[in-house]
This record gives structure tokens, C-alpha cells and sequence, in this order.
């Protein structure tokens, strides 16, 4: 907790310095971009206070700079830190928020029964479709080279098989719609290709050979940086990195935004000490003055924000009681198919093998590594390789458990194979790690693997991992302790049913393709969820009673104070929450400017 002047007043000289705008929006991901820009469009001065940096191709890194740690100087997009005993959310720090972080699949909500009775479920369609316009929304391609990713076309058989066997319950499957730029079908633009996007920004075509968690896909998605935030910044929006706001409070009809700026080391022996994670960083505090105040630093860093200020500060102590509450995981949870049964035989040979190796029977460990490269061969089958193509490119969508729709669904993940990645990461130590040097990775991991058999059935067995999301039965609380830090109580054995529910369609998915299917190891023994979706928090309401906020992001009880993210969300939306958050911001935006 930063101590503050007590009553912080221009000109002190223990007061930090003021700057003062029309608007101040706190977090720069999907509700934080859309407000900057409609704000900035509409010629109010507009100043965005980010705590991440921007995420650039040759800055990326494979190594703890990956990680949001800001304490021991590390910036990078990847906020992973639990909040609780079963919560772990996985959160983007960056300019751009969770665009970066995130797969880039941008799918419509078409329920809102939860929402307050002024949205209805076509009010959001106009603000749909100008999200999706300005993100850039299409299909992932049925075209070469996309369509020959493996793995995508394992996933698009299973949807097919399961939506001929359960067609009441599996709604739609198919290639998902997603915010990232893939080359032509015809011309002579390749994968990999730049190119200049409809908004002036540069960017380049996505190229499945590139591992989008390692950065393959920074410049070919369509991250908040290259539209919204871009086209803000030439309206005249600044934006301000490496600073985390703290406290908000009132003073003569202004809003005072309190903040801490990370001062990354300059020095040499500086560097060193953070790198061996001996020092946090050193910071300064600032101050930021406006009018109106959007804070869409999304659910966690929202709300987290927002409680501090009214329980610990006591700076905002007219928030309504909701505060904390409606917290949602959105359904999350990751499991895996498992390609290998066929290669039971091809194990237990080299197991045999290893063994009589270890205990000095050189003949028989011949014979069994010989029997297990046979074993191996024998089948004619191949990697699926579930590094390759984007992270998700295709989707299952079920009916859900009350006859709803959009109760759940099934999307095939990807992730860096073990091999590529411990490369990619002495590559990144080395200082030569680029995105596009993941290429070169697979033709020399494909060229080692022909001639190690071993390697070879470690890559044919590899899981692919399951991404399962939908409406599920358990809301979380948010919990400040003393030092002004959020933790969420959540209820995991209160989502028993639903998790049952939708580990079967996994099951279902693993058989429909002649696979196995395990849960997430850290899921079942560490007994945490790894949550991607969290939303929540700062519910949208009717009233005081019912929300903090009202449908267009209104603070009730505090005047120009605005909340714009994935915390305002009433329920777990079903599909992923990125689109659905651009619309209502969308939608609050006109509200906004409309009324003054
Ligand atoms: C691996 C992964 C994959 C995902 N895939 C998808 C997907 O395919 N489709 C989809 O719809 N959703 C997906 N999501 C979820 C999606 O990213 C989030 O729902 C979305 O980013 C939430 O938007 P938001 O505006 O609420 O907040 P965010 O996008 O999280 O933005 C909040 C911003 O505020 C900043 N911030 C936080 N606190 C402060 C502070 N105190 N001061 C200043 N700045 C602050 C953060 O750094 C961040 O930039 C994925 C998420 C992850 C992690």
C-alpha cells in the first residue's frame, strides 16, 4: 500500500506532480480501447493509464520477461498469479490488454437474460457488428496452407461426428470466427506477408509455422494496438505505460488518479540485480487530474481497484454492496486428448528397453528399443503437432444442460511442444530468440525426430490440449486483504455438475476421433482452475441494490465515473467474453457521449 499525502493538494511538495485531462481510462484492453477512442473521436482530451508496455515482435521474449512481475522487473504481457485457493486467472498485461494474450476468437452472446432489462438481446447487434468490423472478424480458412494444420482438421471431424450423433444437443461446429489476419486465398500475398491494415497500421499475415504463444501471432492478430488504440492515438488519446493507478478520489468535482510509474533499470549493475531477481524496481508516484474517469482494467484489476477505494483508502465509499461480487470463470477449464493409444505396445517396448538398459541386459534392451521402433512405424499415423496453426481455430458448441443455447463448447487449443519450446528458450537466454525462427525449429525437430524414435513417439503421443468453456453454476467473491491485494472465493465443488457435464462432451470429442482424455494434471491434483475468462465483479444492475453499475457502465452514487470491461458482465457469457465486451462498451460509449 503506497502511503499518500493526506489531503494532496497542487504544488506541495510532497504531492507528485498533476496532469490534468477531459478523461482518464484506466487499462487499455477491450472495454479501456473502445473508450479511448469514441472519447478521443469525440474531441475530449483523453489520457490512458496502462501498467504493461506495448508488445512488439522483436521484443518478445521465451523466458521470465514473458511474465508480468513487475516487483522483480519483469514487464512482459503475461499476468499468471493466483487469486485464491482455486483461482488462477490469466490476465494481459500489456498496452492492447488480454488482444494480446488471447486466441483471437471473437464469437456473438445471444442470450442476455441477466443483463439489466435495457439491454435486450438485439439492442447489441448494431454495436456487434462494429466491433467486428473494426477488429477485423472472419473465419478461420478452409485454404492451404490453414486448412492442413492437423490438429484443426482433427477438431472439425469431431464437431461433424458429434453433431451427426447428438444433433439436439451440439448446436453448430465448425472453423471459429476470429479477429487475426490470414493471407488471401488467391493473389501472391503469402503467409508471413506484410501488409497495411484498413486502418493505416502495419501488420503481417498470420503463418501457421509460428507458435502463437511465443509471439507468431504479434502483428498477424488483430490486437487492440493496431485498431482501436491506433486510430485513438491519432484522435489525439495518449497513452501512458508502465504506470498502475491506485487511488481515485474526488476534489472539486475531479477526479485525482494516484499511480505508481515502474522505472525499469537503467543501469548496468541495475539490470543485473533485477535479472537475478534480487531488487524490485524502483517507482514514482503520479497524478493524474480529469473530469471523468473510465476504469476498465478488467475484472480482477478493476474490481480490485475499485474495493481498495472504498474499503482501504475510503476515498470512494458510495460504491454500491454488489462490489466483489458475481465473479465468474466463465465455465473454464482445460483438458487433453490423447493421440497415443495405438502406441501402448511402442511404450511399453521402450520402457522394457530403458530398464534392461539401466539393469545391464544390453541384449534385451536392443531387442526392445528394436520392437518399439517397429511397434512405432507400423503405423502409418503422424504427429498432430498441437504447436502448429492458430491458437484456436475451430469450436463445438452445445446446447446447455437447461435447453439453452450457447450452453457450452469445446475448442481445440494449441500450445509450444516441449522440444520447440526448451529451444525456443535457450534460444531466448542466448538473446537470438525471434518469432519466426519457430519455422526453422520444426524442420530441425522433424528432421531429428525421423531418425530418434523415442522422439518420434513422444511427438505422435503428445496431447492436444481441449479448451471447455461455458454457463456454469458457481459465482466467486472478491476478497481484500489488508494490503489492499484481491483473492477470490470460489466455490469449485459448487461447479461439480457443471464440470461433470462438460468433461463428458470431452470424453465425447476424445472418442468421436479415436482418442483418449485426461483432465488438466494441475486441475485435478492441484485442485486450481487456470481461468483465461474471468468476468465479474463490478456487476451491471437495475439499482444500487443490484449492480455497481448501470447498463451503459454508470457508476451508481458516484458522478462521471465509469466502469468499461469484462467486469461488468452479469453472468458467464457462454462463448468467449471479448466481443461481448466490445459491444457494450460500444453501446455504453453512445449512451455516454449521447447524454451530454
Ligand atoms: C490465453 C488467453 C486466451 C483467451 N482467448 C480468448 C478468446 O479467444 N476470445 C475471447 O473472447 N476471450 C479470450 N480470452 C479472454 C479475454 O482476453 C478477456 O476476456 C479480455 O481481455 C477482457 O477484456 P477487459 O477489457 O475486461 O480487460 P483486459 O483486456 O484484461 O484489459 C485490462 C487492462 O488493464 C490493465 N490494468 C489492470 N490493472 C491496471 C491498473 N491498476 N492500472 C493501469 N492498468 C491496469 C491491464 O494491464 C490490461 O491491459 C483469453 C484470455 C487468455 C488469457
Amino acid at each position: 500500500v503506497i502511503s499518500y499525502p493526506s489531503t494532496p493538494t497542487r504544488g506541495r511538495n510532497d504531492a507528485p506532480r498533476e496532469s490534468e485531462t477531459d478523461v482518464i481510462v484506466i487499462g487499455s484492453g477491450f472495454g479501456g480501447s473502445v473508450a479511448a477512442l469514441r472519447f478521443a473521436q469525440a474531441g475530449h482530451s483523453v489520457r490512458v493509464l496502462e501498467r504493461g508496455t506495448w508488445v512488439t515482435r522483436d521484443r518478445n521474449q521465451v523466458n521470465l520477461d514473458a511474465f508480468w512481475w513487475p516487483e522483480r522487473g519483469r514487464f512482459g504481457p503475461n499476468d499468471l498469479r493466483t487469486r485464491g485457493q482455486t483461482i488462477l486467472p490469466w490476465l494481459g498485461a500489456c498496452v492492447g490488454g488480454g488482444s494480446h494474450v488471447y486466441a483471437g476468437t471473437l464469437k456473438r452472446d445471444l442470450d442476455f437474460g441477466a443483463f439489466p432489462a435495457a439491454i435486450r438481446d438485439d439492442d447489441l447487434d448494431p454495436y456487434y457488428t462494429v466491433a467486428e468490423t473494426m477488429m477485423g472478424v472472419r473465419p478461420y480458412p478452409d485454404y492451404a496452407p490453414y486448412d492442413r494444420v492437423r490438429a484443426t482438421q482433427l477438431m472439425l471431424r469431431a464437431g461433424r461426428v458429434l453433431h451427426e450423433s447428438y444433433p439436439d444437443e451440439v448446436e453448430e461446429v465448425g472453423p471459429v470466427p476470429l479477429g487475426i489476419s490470414f493471407a488471401p486465398a488467391s493473389g501472391t500475398a503469402k503467409p508471413s506477408d506484410p501488409f497495411i491494415n484498413p486502418h493505416g497500421a502495419r501488420q503481417h499475415y498470420s503463418d501457421p509455422r509460428e507458435q502463437s504463444l511465443l509471439g507468431g501471432d504479434i502483428g498477424a492478430k488483430n490486437s487492440l494496438d493496431l485498431n482501436y488504440l491506433y486510430l485513438a492515438e491519432r484522435a489525439g488519446a495518449r497513452i501512458e505505460t508502465l504506470v498502475e493507478a491506485d487511488r481515485l478520489e474526488r476534489v472539486d468535482g475531479r477526479f485525482r488518479v494516484y499511480a505508481r510509474r515502474y522505472l525499469p533499470p537503467r543501469t548496468w549493475a541495475e539490470r543485473l540485480r533485477n535479472r537475478a531477481l534480487l531488487r524490485p524496481v524502483p517507482t514514482e508516484l503520479v497524478c493524474f487530474v480529469a473530469r471523468r474517469v473510465v476504469v476498465a482494467a478488467g475484472s480482477i484489476g478493476s474490481t480490485e481497484l475499485l474495493l481498495r477505494n472504498r474499503d482501504l483508502y475510503k476515498t470512494l465509499p458510495n460504491l454500491g454492496p454488489m462490489l466483489g461480487s458475481r465473479y465468474s470463470t466463465n465455465g473454464n477449464s482445460l483438458s487433453l486428448l490423447l493421440p497415443g493409444r495405438q502406441y501402448v505396445g511402442s511404450w511399453i517396448a521402450l520402457l522394457i528397453s530403458v530398464i534392461a538398459a539401466l539393469v545391464g541386459f544390453a541384449t534385451v534392451a536392443v531387442i526392445a528399443f528394436v520392437v518399439h521402433a517397429i511397434a512405432l512405424y507400423a503405423s502409418k499415423d503422424r504427429a498432430y503437432d498441437p504447436d502448429l496453426g492458430t491458437t484456436n481455430s475451430d469450436f463445438i458448441r452445445l446446447r446447455g444442460r437447461d435447453g439453452k443455447r450457447q450452453g457450452g463448447y469445446i475448442e481445440g487449443g494449441r500450445y509450444p511442444t516441449p522440444g520447440r519450446l526448451v529451444l525456443a528458450v535457450v534460444l531466448s537466454l542466448l538473446g537470438w530468440w525471434r518469432p519466426e525462427r519457430y519455422r526453422r525449429l520444426i524442420s530441425l525437430t522433424v528432421a531429428v525426430r525421423r531418425f530418434v524414435p523415442p522422439l518420434e513417439l513422444l511427438a505422435r503421443s503428445w496431447p492436444i490440449p481441449l479448451l471447455q468453456l461455458g454457463r456454469d453454476d458457481a459465482w466467486g467473491r472478491f476478497v481484500l486483504d489488508e494490503r489492499g491485494r484481491a483473492s477470490i472465493a470460489f466455490d469449485l465443488d459448487a461447479n461439480r455438475e457443471y464440470y461433470d457435464w462438460i468433461d463428458d462432451w470431452g470424453r465425447k470429442v476424445a472418442r468421436s476421433v479415436g482418442m483418449g482424455w485426461a483432465h488438466a494434471p494441475w486441475s485435478r491434483w492441484w485442485r486450481r482452475v487456470e481461468v483465461p475468462h474471468s468476468i465479474g465483479g463490478v456487476p451491471m444492475g437495475e439499482s444500487i441494490e443490484n449492480g455497481v453499475v448501470d447498463h451503459a457502465g454508470r457508476v451508481f452514487g458516484v458522478d462521471d465515473l465509469f466502469v468499461l470491461d469484462g467486469s461488468i458482465l452479469t453472468e458467464p457469457p457462454g462463448p468467449n467474453p471479448a466481443l461481448t465486451i466490445l459491444a457494450l462498451a460500444e453501446r455504453a460509449m453512445t449512451h455516454i457521449l449521447s447524454a451530454r
